[in-house]
């Protein structure tokens, strides 16, 4: 095939990326890196640099690049039928199919599967849900949302207002007046470095009550949380955190959101985050793992309590007045049903587990005597490198040395990708779950390198 060399130009002048910073890449400031194929736990850009992506794309890709299996499902359903609607009780083989194999999967208090395209559609769908929940049960004033600071739960209104860090806020006019947000239980940033973690997680607990209490249990629908926090810097909860949580919420009548979309299908070494910590969600959300992002698909896991009140709802409102297009779509469900049927053949949920402990071993052995090497933390395979600048008084980089960034770039001169996290110098990892320890030595080495290089 003739080789495209205006690529490059037309991206600048046409293109809107997303989190980008728009002036600097219209600008030909910020590099652009056209991904052309994919395999395993690579991509190459058409220039040729193969690079192993310790970041699983946006932490999506879980079963790998170039599964044939998966190319095959969705090139059938395409042909069979590319479309029909979910709308009025229509459905698909496939999305029938996957709806049975998500239950199968899920915690046994689960009921039903409403899909989606999205995370973010998908909290969307959860919150609209809650109020209409609380309409139906004649709690109207029930509606206000707790999410963490440092959570996130996507880039829409109210998702984007969920969202607990800054840069989804600025000059949005978010977040909205019905969300509030409560600590995180960030145990390496606790307020007081002497905390013990269970302290900590006590003052988590009483900031939580103490929000309720002001703002009064009556007006809090939802609390909103990720069971092990990913964007935010890639965090697993304070031990005892959610055993602490969960009563205060049942306590005032509060539903509980677990929001998967990292965590399901694998990424901690169990099925779901719920299940890891002990978690009784009312509505669990799910999107990435469950097609690896070969197609597009989301779903929010309804538990029987909300269920059986949306059922009487609609006696009293008819259907309910919310639907997307592409709900349920064939080849999305075709794509999530190969896929999930690959985590299972190839032991993708025990291998998270046990190559997620080898990864975070084998980067403390690169670089956790290293003194700007603040913490490395994780589960399965959701690990950060955390970096300060004085470990002893924990004392963090002045931002604007963008040191995240950095090492994120060298680190990809060492052939590897993790993300810098947008708030604090964090490099995440969250490779493809079917990662080798032969290729968890690779990225310690290569992240080895980038520390010296950045860090000396
Ligand atoms: N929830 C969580 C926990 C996420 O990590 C993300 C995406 N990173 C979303 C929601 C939003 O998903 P999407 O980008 O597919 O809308």
């Amino acid at each position: 095939m003739l080789r495209n060399d205006k690529l490059d130009q037309w991206d600048r002048e046409n293109f809107f990326h997303p989190s980008t910073h728009l002036a600097q890449h219209a600008r030909g400031e910020a590099p652009n890196r056209i991904i052309e194929t994919a395999s395993g736990v690579h991509i190459e850009d058409r220039d040729g640099n193969k690079l192993l992506d310790a970041f699983a794309g946006l932490y999506c890709v879980n079963v790998g690049y170039g599964r044939q299996e998966i190319a095959d499902a969705i090139a059938e359903q395409a042909k069979k039928l590319a479309y029909y609607h979910a709308y009025v009780g229509h459905g698909t083989e496939a999305s029938i199919t996957l709806s049975k194999m998500i239950l199968d999967r899920a915690p046994d208090n689960m009921s039903k599967v409403y899909f989606g395209l999205g995370g973010s559609d998908a909290n969307e769908t959860n919150i609209k849900l809650v109020w209409y929940y609380n309409n139906i049960l004649g709690r109207p004033q029930k509606k206000k949302i707790i999410s963490r600071w440092r959570g996130y739960h996507g880039s829409g209104l109210m998702t984007g207002s969920l969202t607990g860090l800054e840069l989804f806020h600025k000059k949005f006019d978010l977040p909205f007046d019905n969300v509030l947000h409560t600590e995180a239980p960030y145990y390496f940033r606790r307020p007081d470095v002497n905390m013990s973690e269970a302290d900590f997680v006590a003052h988590c607990a009483a900031e939580l009550e103490a929000l309720i209490a002001r703002e009064g249990a009556d007006t809090i629908a939802a609390f909103i949380g990720e069971p092990a926090m990913g964007t935010g810097g890639l965090v697993p909860p304070s031990a005892g955190y959610w055993d602490a949580i969960q009563p205060i919420l049942k306590k005032h009548d509060i539903l509980l959101i677990a929001d998967e979309v990292v965590t399901g299908f694998g990424r901690l070494g169990s099925m779901f985050g719920s299940g890891h910590y002990g978690i009784e969600a009312d509505i669990i959300t799910i999107a990435k793992g469950l097609t690896s992002a070969y197609a597009p698909l989301s779903g929010s896991i309804i538990s029987n309590r909300v269920w059986d009140v949306l059922m009487k709802g609609t006696d009293e409102t008819g259907p309910i007045g919310h639907g997307w297009t592409y709900s349920a779509h064939p080849i999305g469900a075709a794509a999530a049903i190969a896929n999930l049927k690959l985590v299972d053949s190839l032991g993708l949920v025990s291998n998270a587990g046990e190559t997620g402990a080898y990864l975070k071993q084998a980067l403390t052995e690169a670089i956790g005597d290293h003194p700007s090497v603040g913490e490395i933390r994780g589960e399965g395979l959701l690990i950060a490198a955390e970096f300060v600048e004085d470990r002893e008084t924990r004392t963090f980089f002045d931002p604007s040395r963008k040191i995240g960034p950095a090492l994120a770039t060298a680190l990809i001169q060492n052939g590897v990708i993790a993300r810098a996290m947008p708030q604090g110098d964090i490099l995440g990892f969250a490779p493809p779950l079917c990662l080798t320890k032969e290729e968890a030595d690779i990225i310690a080495a290569a992240v080895k390198n980038a520390v010296t290089t950045v860090l000396g």
